[in-house]
């Protein structure tokens, strides 16, 4: 270790778990002319010194940032800091950091004392929670692979380790901890990008009673990808469960329900090579999964219904249609016929369903028969809705058996685990709505953060520059905006009688969208852009960059039908899960459900209101290359996301701004020791009583700044000293 003015430097990287405050280097005291301070910058280059907080960083430059973060993730230092948020870059292999003695490093400890951990972070939310009994919420983010739901399981395994062991609270959180291992094998899925991704959005509350334990939880889940049920692109596999009950249940089971082992035999079940996955895993997640069941205490007779209703989808899919005279027929008896004593309804009955539609107008029925393609539309769609329905089911099902029996208004803790920005080769209406997703969380982020901070200080008549940061509330509004955003447009096109496609859709934006500054259509590009841009699609510019979309597929997933007639069919079903997906107040209902992108804003708007009255911590997670790698770290893919989660632009106002805050009473309540002037009792006011204070703590100028009704204190250490010297 080097001391440069007090602040101790890491210069060896063998301490390096037990860095803290210590490896930071405060460059901005030194001039250039120092030639000590040249010796550092170089030092920096040559990678011997790094920081892990960017807040006691002179550099704002994104070069010097992603450098940082690469020297660190070459040290296996995953974590870095921008104040209180936490960066984490996924190892891409086990790290000797989450052990009981890591926990017990963390517990109770200031912040900034210890180095950068999502256990620091999480033990900072659950003090506050505990002791100012503060609402918490944890935002994770970043893009597919970058480590978000291991981060989520981190925080959990932290809060079950620091809480009471034993009796009810232990049941509750072994409950918590096995929710993950059921909604894992439902909702995440091998893709391209990570071999376990979850293809929803969650958001779980954890309850604490005022002793700071848990005894309870609720999820909330967004948006499955449930088009992965019925297809998957190359490389890519179905939900874990399906290959998880063929590799994992036994001989006499899979008898039953009418299944061979073999992946082979199912068309919704990817089999090209390059799709598959060791088998014993799928056998050991079969395994957890079972586990994680009897725990969250299912009845073998609900697991039972589980596993029959996913062999149902396997034998849905294995039905097919032929087509005489414009009319379609099924081809195959055998699965219409497993379906149905799987799902316990009228073969008959499921086999008019899936080959005509009933249409109500006014008073008229009017019964059409389905040509083939309809048929296998109905079909995937019956499908599809089968298995969102029973996810959503196995959610509030867990929800009931976390519930706590407490029902005072207690403390909560809410972990975000959602996903980050996606721009592909070909994006449709899914990352539309994911992007919006991230457009509203983002402005969360600026409202919570930035705007706060700034605020604060306009409050609190503390001379500020004010630092430009971008508003996305403007692209907010493009999307959301009531009568003339583009889900407004979408939700007139799907609802407007006559013929709506894709392509009146895009007119329609096109025409009432073209002067947005976000917005750019085919037409009014340059053309330039018009080279990249097909005719079918539109652009929009997104805070964290430009995103292409393509209209095809929008309307029919916005409308997101399911025929009556398949509908009435399930909720005739003895299946007692099934009876439940499919509510007979559904088909006596006339009013039409809303459309798919509505029932998300709607959703999306919820979260925004559960989140904004907790307080906020961040976790941004970033994927260091595109193989997996433990050891690659590609500076472009990183730089990449740097800029859109807005790195840049939080460092910028966090460096600005001041560490710590604190009301003058509390400040001078605590330290009045600390000067013979303020104790016992300062006479004075509390805000001349604290300048009193820190005049003979030998605060510099710089150090700190009063507010009108608080102290502003500039770097950590300024308080540590302070807190040190209390202490003693
Ligand atoms: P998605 O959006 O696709 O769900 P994600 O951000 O949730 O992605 P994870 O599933 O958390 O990504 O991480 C992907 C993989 O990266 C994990 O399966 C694990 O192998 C590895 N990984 C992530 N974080 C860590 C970590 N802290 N330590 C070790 N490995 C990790
Ligand atoms: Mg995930």
């Amino acid at each position: 270790m080097l001391c440069v003015g007090g602040i101790t430097m890491e210069t060896s990287l063998k301490d390096r778990d037990k860095v803290g405050v210590q490896d930071t280097v405060l460059l901005e005291n030194y001039t250039d002319e120092n030639v000590f301070v040249d010796n550092l910058r170089k030092r920096f280059k040559e990678d011997l010194i790094y920081v892990s907080n960017y807040c006691n960083f002179n550099y704002t430059d994104e070069n010097v940032f992603v450098d940082n973060l690469r020297k660190r993730f070459k040290e296996d230092l995953i974590y870095t800091y921008i104040g209180p948020v936490l960066i984490s870059v996924n190892p891409y292999r086990e790290l000797n950091i989450y052990t009981k003695e890591h926990v017990k490093e963390y517990a109770n400890k200031h912040f900034f004392e210890t180095s950068p951990h999502i256990y620091a972070v999480t033990d900072t939310a659950y003090r506050s929670l505990k002791e100012e009994y503060l609402d918490q919420c944890i935002l994770i983010s970043g893009e597919s692979g970058a480590g978000k739901t291991e981060a989520s399981k981190k925080i959990l395994q932290y809060i079950a380790e620091v809480t009471e062991h034993k009796g009810k609270v232990e049941k509750v959180k072994e409950k918590l901890l096995q929710s993950n291992p059921v909604l894992e094998a439902f909702g995440n899925a091998k893709t391209n990008r990570n071999d376990n991704s979850s293809r929803f959005g969650k958001y779980m509350d954890i309850e604490f009673n005022f002793e700071g334990n848990p005894i309870g939880g609720d999820i909330l889940n967004y948006l499955l990808e449930k088009s992965r049920v019925i297809s998957q692109e190359s490389g890519e596999r179905n939900f874990h469960i399906f290959y998880q009950l063929l590799a994992g249940e036994t001989e006499s089971e899979l008898n039953e329900l009418m299944l061979k082992r073999d992946t082979s035999s199912y068309y919704y079940l990817n089999h090209d090579s390059k799709s598959s996955i060791d088998p014993t895993s799928d056998q050991k997640g079969w395994n957890e999964v079972k586990k994680a069941l009897d725990v969250i205490d299912f009845t073998s007779e609900e697991q039972k219904n589980i596993f029959k209703i996913i062999a149902s989808i396997l034998h849905m899919g294995n039905i097919g249609f032929v087509e005489e005279e414009g009319l379609s027929q099924i081809n195959n008896l055998d699965p219409v016929e497993k379906v149905c004593k799987l799902l316990e309804c009228d073969i008959e009955q499921l086999k008019h369903a899936l080959t005509n539609r009933t249409i109500e107008a006014r008073q008229d029925v009017c019964v059409t028969p389905l040509n083939r393609e309809m048929a296998v539309y109905a079909r995937d769609a019956l499908s599809k809705a089968i298995y969102d329905r029973l996810f959503t089911w196995l959610v509030l099902r867990l929800n009931s058996s976390l519930k706590s029996e407490d029902t005072r208004k207690n403390n909560v803790m809410g972990i975000l685990d959602i996903y980050g920005f996606e721009v592909f080769g070909k994006n449709t209406f899914e990352q539309l709505c994911i992007n919006f997703c991230n457009e509203k969380l983002q402005q969360l982020f600026i409202e919570l953060t930035l705007k706060s901070e700034q605020e604060e200080y306009l409050k609190e008549g503390i001379e500020w520059q004010h630092i430009e940061y971008f508003d996305n509330k403007v692209i907010c509004d493009l999307i959301e905006e009531r009568h003339k955003g583009i889900i407004a447009l979408m939700d007139e096109e799907c609802l407007r009688p006559g013929d709506p496609n894709d392509s009146t859709l895009l007119a329609k934006m096109n025409r009432n969208l073209a002067h947005h500054k976000h917005y750019l259509s085919h037409p009014m590009a340059d053309i330039q852009t018009q080279k990249i841009m097909g005719r079918n699609e539109f652009r929009l510019l997104h805070y964290a960059g430009p995103v292409t979309y393509n209209i095809n597929t929008f309307i029919e997933k916005n409308n997101d039908l399911l025929f009556r007639d398949l509908r009435e069919t399930m909720s005739t079903s003895h299946n007692s899960i099934v009876k439940e997906l499919f509510p007979p107040q559904e088909q006596e209902s006339k009013k039409r459900p809303d459309t798919a992108i509505t029932q998300f804003k709607n959703s999306l708007n919820n979260l925004m209101s559960i989140l904004m009255n907790k307080h906020p911590s961040y976790v941004r997670c970033i994927k260091p290359n595109d193989t997996k790698s433990p050891a690659v770290f590609d500076e472009e893919l990183v730089r990449h996301q740097v800029k859109y989660l807005g790195l840049m632009e939080n460092l910028r106002v966090r460096r600005a701004g001041f560490a710590y805050r604190r009301v003058y009473e509390q400040f001078l309540h605590r330290y009045k020791c600390l000067s013979r002037e303020t104790w016992p009792n300062y006479p004075g006011s509390a805000k001349d009583g604290v300048q009193a204070l820190v005049a003979c703590l030998g605060y510099e100028r710089d150090d700190y700044r009063m507010g009108r009704t608080k102290i502003f204190i500039r770097f950590p250490k300024t308080l540590f000293d302070t807190e040190d010297a209390f202490q003693e």
